[in-house]
């Protein structure tokens, strides 16, 4: 019997447990509830080993195939946490805790990986090893490389990682394969602007911050538009700006302003930094005033997809849809499972959700018609990446 086929028949129960995570959300590194619904699962279908608490909140779970003698061992990962955002879908399932959703479809990710693992564990027809991983805090908390850090790779003797997320604006249950950069590298700064406040009718006795603070902003968009290499993709966006006044008559003494920088290529991400600096300083003392720039930690790199890996993901995709994997360009959003892929060769692949609201809306709901394609298409990713001899 064809793998989708199989998982045709248990379409319900995913659906019941996919809708179940979605009332249930759980912020970074806080998926207890999931993780243990997640653990009790993957024990009562059988899988050889199942560690709870790996990167704090996450589950890791080895199945062995009926042969092992290919020695290769393949990393599948999902990602089990929400967002801080509340829900506006008006389910009858939705989110019952008020600042908390599954947005991002990551109850969907959890799902579709504990459908392959079921069908995993029953049948075994592959000759080697596979490794499930549950990550904790993709958005934001670094889930996926404290788990690395904790081991992931040496532990479990992970060889190449595989992942999935799904995808509105493409046709539901459709794959997205790309070989190379898929999803943009993603890191926050902060520019401290500092001058001499005082009062907003004197202004020859202060040094404006606001009006120096309005200069950076302005000469940042220089930055891509002059200094990065056309051909190469990077985004450069001020996403706030504070003074430390709040009203209509003072000239603040200090102005924040708070940002994002996207990219893919490594040397452009030198440039960048570079060229921030140096605009932000410059562009802060034409007006007497100083600019600080920090670039925060846990910034994320690009996803970027081996060739080989992505070969193995779209044999897997046409097996399971009978169809070319879509075409599709990078995307500016950014993924940690980098970090894997920067541990190890893998893919990451896209899977369409249909029309409907955007990621991270409140709009969001991850399409269930989906869940058996995309557990088809890991229990295929073993089967044609590890065939039995
Ligand atoms: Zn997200
Ligand atoms: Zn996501």
């Amino acid at each position: 019997m064809p793998v989708q086929n199989r998982f045709a028949e248990f379409a319900d129960e995913l659906t019941e447990w996919r809708r179940d995570f979605h009332t249930h959300p759980e912020l970074r590194f806080e998926e207890h509830r999931t993780a243990a619904l997640v653990a009790e699962r993957l024990e009562a279908f059988g899988c050889d080993e199942v560690v709870t608490g790996f990167g704090k909140t996450g589950v890791v779970a080895v199945i062995k195939g009926r042969e092992t003698g290919s020695g290769r061992t393949l990393g599948f990962r999902a990602d089990m946490d929400a967002l801080p955002i509340t829900e506006a879908t008006g389910l009858a399932y939705a989110s019952e805790t008020a600042g908390k959703m599954h947005a991002c479809g990551h109850d969907g990710h959890t799902t579709m990986l504990l459908g392959a693992a079921k069908y995993l564990a029953e049948t075994r027809n592959f000759d080697g090893t596979i490794v499930l991983i549950f990550q904790p805090a993709e958005e934001g908390g670094g889930g996926a490389n404290l788990m690395l850090k904790e081991g992931l790779v040496e532990r479990f003797g992970i060889d190449e990682f595989y992942g999935m997320h799904n995808w509105p604006g493409i046709e539901a249950g459709q794959f997205a394969v790309l070989e190379g950069p898929l999803m943009s590298a993603a890191a926050s700064f902060t520019i401290t602007v500092k001058g001499k406040g005082g009062h907003g009718a004197m202004p020859h006795m202060s040094v404006d911050t606001a009006l120096a603070a309005s200069n950076i902003v302005m000469a940042m968009q220089s930055v891509v538009a002059r200094n990065v290499n056309p051909l190469k993709s990077a985004v450069i966006s001020i996403c706030g700006m504070r003074s430390d006044t709040d009203t209509f008559n003072v000239i603040p003494d200090t102005v924040v302003l708070k940002g994002t920088l996207r990219y893919f290529d490594k040397e452009v991400r030198k440039v960048i930094g570079e060229r921030m600096k140096a605009v932000a300083t410059h562009a802060a003392a034409a007006y007497g005033a100083e600019a600080v720039l920090r670039h925060h930690s846990g910034a994320v790199g690009p996803t970027v997809n081996d060739a080989q890996a992505a070969g193995h993901a779209a044999v897997a995709a046409r097996a399971v849809t009978g169809q070319e994997p879509v075409e599709i360009d990078p995307v500016m959003p950014a993924e940690d499972f980098s970090e894997m892929l920067e541990a190890k060769p893998g893919c990451y692949v896209f899977i369409g959700n249909g029309p409907s609201a955007d990621l991270h809306n409140p709009h969001y709901n991850f399409n269930d018609e989906i869940l058996p394609v995309g557990a088809s298409w890991f229990a295929t990713m073993a089967e044609t990446r590890m065939p039995l001899g």
